[in-house]
């Protein structure tokens, strides 16, 4: 507290990332990252850039990378929006298209960036809880309301809604813009970037950071109909011009070209997910079906808390989130084979000892 502070500075509560610690023989699981480094040409395009130009600012319109997005779907760059990681863009998101009186509106059980922005921006919000089974149920997001934002798949359940439900929501609130928050997506669930050309209220967000492992250069993109992505671009030039550097707009395009070792590295993803639920499932947890690069899993008779600190003990860091709907459950990234197999045989000397 500081009587120098704003007052809105004083009712702010920031959110708390995930520990980065500085320790390196951790086995890391934590903030879902990507166990396997970007493309190589990430870091040759980076390297070949010329050393003069850092001297100048880069494109505040990013576009050689914005174009590269968009060919990729099908759409011009003037659909395309980019920002310093997608944390940005949503930030951007929510002052550009939420503040119309009536709550936003979210689920009480998803990515916690969301709540905080809605402090940052005085924007009133009313959160929907997930079913019983952590599903969003898309009827409970009609009437009145500024928007809606929906992370798909969902953090921290990895559940993903179909197509064919996205639509329902787009089509329940035709007056609100409903952000996709597709962080995850690439990891088996269906992009919402089809419908972008037929529903001029529809914002879809994602991000270099999970699965291009990029998490480090902070990139993350949006696709909109140009009204929205005019709406975006007001914001960001009345904020920082220059959000991308020089050295993350070409390391990006590089990593977006590569769309071999982007295939790959989510498929060895998606293929190590698949084991190591079934190996949480054989020591007895609960698992929710994940489409993303994490499980979110449960054991019914220990304290996940509890998991999570021994494993901390073990060199294996996870996340824990406190809350009442959370605090049962443990969020696991998906590492490399070797990294679910050393989470799964320390868990199983855990519970044993445990029992003694
Ligand atoms: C990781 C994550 C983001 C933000 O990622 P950036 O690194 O800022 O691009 C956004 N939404 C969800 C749901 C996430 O999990």
């Amino acid at each position: 507290m500081s009587r120098f502070w704003s007052p809105l500075v004083h009712k702010l509560t920031p959110y708390v990332p995930g520990e980065q610690p500085k320790m390196t023989d951790l086995i890391k699981l934590n903030t879902n990252e990507s166990p396997y480094g970007p493309s190589p040409r990430v870091l040759e395009a980076i390297q070949a850039a010329d050393n003069d130009t850092l001297r100048l600012y880069p494109d505040p319109e990013a576009l050689a990378l914005r174009t590269a997005l968009g060919a990729r779907v099908g759409l011009g760059p003037e659909y395309v929006f980019v920002g310093n990681g997608s944390d940005e863009v949503l930030a951007h998101a929510f002052q550009a298209f939420f503040a119309h009186g009536a709550p936003l509106l979210f689920a009480d059980v998803t990515y916690s960036f969301y709540h905080v922005y809605c402090g940052l921006y005085s924007l009133p919000f009313r959160t929907v809880p997930l079913t019983d089974d952590m599903q969003v149920n898309i009827a409970d997001y009609a009437g009145p309301c500024s928007g809606v934002v929906v992370a798909n798949p969902n953090a921290p359940t990895g559940i993903a809604l179909s197509l064919a439900e996205v639509r329902k929501l787009l089509e329940l609130q035709p007056d609100r813009v409903v952000l996709i928050d597709e962080a995850y997506v690439d990891f088996g669930a269906e992009s919402a970037v089809s419908l972008i050309k037929e529903y001029p209220n529809l914002l879809v967000v994602q991000t270099f950071s999970k699965s291009r492992a990029l998490a480090g250069l902070r990139v993350g993109f949006a696709f909109g109909q140009p009204e929205l992505i005019e709406g975006l671009v007001r914001i960001k030039d009345s904020f920082n011009s220059y959000p991308l550097d020089r050295l993350a707009q070409v390391g990006a395009t590089a990593a977006v070209e590569d769309e071999a070792w982007f295939a790959s590295s989510v498929q060895k993803v998606i293929a190590s997910r698949t084991a190591l639920a079934n190996g949480l499932q054989k020591l007895g947890f609960d698992v929710l079906p994940s489409k993303a690069n994490f499980v979110y899993t449960r054991h019914p008779n220990r304290n996940a808390a509890e998991l999570a600190t021994q494993l901390r003990e073990r060199a294996i860091i996870v996340r824990h989130l406190r809350g009442e709907r959370t605090a049962a459950w443990l969020r696991i990234t998906v590492g490399t084979d070797q990294q679910c197999e050393s989470l799964l045989s320390t868990l199983r000397d855990i519970l044993c000892s445990n029992s003694l």
